[in-house]
């Protein structure tokens, strides 16, 4: 992907001066220096937590590896809670319980004025189950400063940055400069079905959001993202033997098949819609007329709007009937609002690049991404959010998912001095 440099960098590189911002102040010095020392730790956490299974429907594992986040929060004077996961009912799964939600609080110092309140939030489920043979925190062997593993960069390594950063911010003496809200939820892989209420609600008090979901390589921010949405339709139609009494058979693969070509012709491209069935199955033998058939349909979408509109869409196609006889039922959700790139989105992004710059990472211009994640509700909220704040990586849910190591410092080092100067700001405004 070629990268651009951002107008503002070039008129920067031209003047061939900085502003006092990119450069690092004295304490912001000690604070990166602090990070830096803890490299090896960090990375054997997570060595440690990348080893231990969190599949999100793997609720055994969810509970142990929960466990190991209540202390870091409770060293840090954060009010630490760990509460029981929603039960979810998902198509396909049926009812299952997700794993424990944690949140933890900080208040400010007193004396603090009209401080600012982050909410920092981090996913610890991952898409790899139990039966998966990717298990393992690996060093690469092929490209040396590369480790692979499950989640190790969603988002366990993340977590690690988020803490890291959180842990040198203590040390500094500067916690106390603002409000703290972190947020480890488990059902982020399956769309944060279960945590996003408490996701918006901590996002309606919170000043400034942070998600530490993974930047791509290069620590490529992400400056908005499309809305996603998914679909489940089940068919039930009438068995009956295929020679002998075709006729009062009812075939729910015949009547799903007109639905889902339907459905996949909504997608236009111009307009940001994209609809892809994901799944089909029905039937049970060659010569049985199919009384059953199902569909998972995902759906990608650039604005509100568009997102109820095909909603609507898909509802109205879903309630005609092509095969009499037959029934069909339909279960969906726009899970995951559009990211939309905010004039106070747009401020945050600078700033951050203005503290990379500053840390001698020249930023690559921020990307619009098609995936969702919590910072997407964030944002739908009203809270301006940087959802890209964890380490660099790539290939995430595959078996090639891996992390650049020499990221989990810089990243952390990166967060707390951007939310350090965040919080210093809001506490004497500029003249
Ligand atoms: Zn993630």
């Amino acid at each position: 992907m070629a990268v651009a440099a951002s107008p503002r960098l070039l008129l920067l590189v031209l003047m061939g001066s900085f502003p006092a911002h990119a450069t690092l102040s004295e304490e912001e010095i000690r604070i990166r220096s602090a990070v830096d020392a803890r490299r090896d730790s960090l990375l054997a956490t997570l060595d440690e937590w990348v080893d231990q299974n969190t599949g999100t429907f793997n609720i055994e594992g969810l509970r142990a590896f929960s466990q190991r986040l209540l202390k870091p929060l409770e060293e840090l004077g954060f009010t630490v809670r760990s509460e029981r996961g929603p039960e979810l009912d998902i198509p396909g799964r049926g009812r299952f319980e997700t794993g424990p939600l944690i949140t933890a609080h900080r208040p400010a110092l007193e004396g603090q004025g009209n401080p600012a309140h982050f909410l920092l939030v981090g996913h610890y489920d991952t898409v790899f189950e139990p039966d998966s043979p990717f298990q393992q925190f690996r060093l690469s062997a092929e490209s040396p400063g590369r480790a692979t593993g499950p989640g190790i960069v969603d988002m366990k390594g993340g977590i690690v940055v988020m803490l890291a950063a959180l842990r040198v911010l203590e040390q500094s003496g500067d916690l106390g400069a603002a409000e703290w809200t972190v947020i480890f939820n488990a059902d982020e892989e399956i769309g944060s079905l279960g945590s996003r209420a408490r996701i918006e609600e901590a996002a309606q008090r919170a000043t400034t959001g942070f998600v530490f979901e993974a930047a791509y390589e290069g620590g490529v921010m992400v400056r908005s993202r499309r809305g996603l949405g998914q679909f489940y339709l089940t068919v039930e139609g009438v068995a009956a033997h295929s020679g002998s009494a075709h006729q009062k058979g009812r075939s729910a693969i015949r009547e799903i098949v007109e639905k889902v070509r339907l459905i996949e012709a909504l997608t236009d491209y111009k307009r940001g819609i994209n609809l892809n069935v994901g799944t089909l199955r029905g039937g049970t033998k060659r010569n049985i007329v199919p009384f059953h058939a199902e569909a998972w349909v995902d759906l990608r979408y650039d604005t509100p709007e568009l997102g109820r509109e095909v909603r609507a869409e898909i509802e109205e196609i879903s309630g005609r009937t092509f095969v009499e006889g037959t029934t069909t039922e339909l279960w969906g959700t726009l899970h995951r609002p559009p990211k939309i790139e905010t004039e106070a989105v747009r401020e945050l992004l600078e700033k951050h690049a203005e503290v990379a710059e500053a840390m001698g990472v020249r930023p690559p211009e921020p990307v619009h991404a098609g995936g969702g994640t919590d910072g997407s509700l964030m944002g739908a909220v009203g809270l301006p959010t940087l959802d890209s704040m964890g380490a660099e990586g790539g290939d995430a849910h595959t078996d090639r998912e891996f992390i650049e190591i020499d990221s989990l410092t810089r990243r952390a080092a990166i967060a707390a001095i951007l939310m350090r100067r965040l919080a210093l700001e809001r506490k004497a405004p500029q003249p």
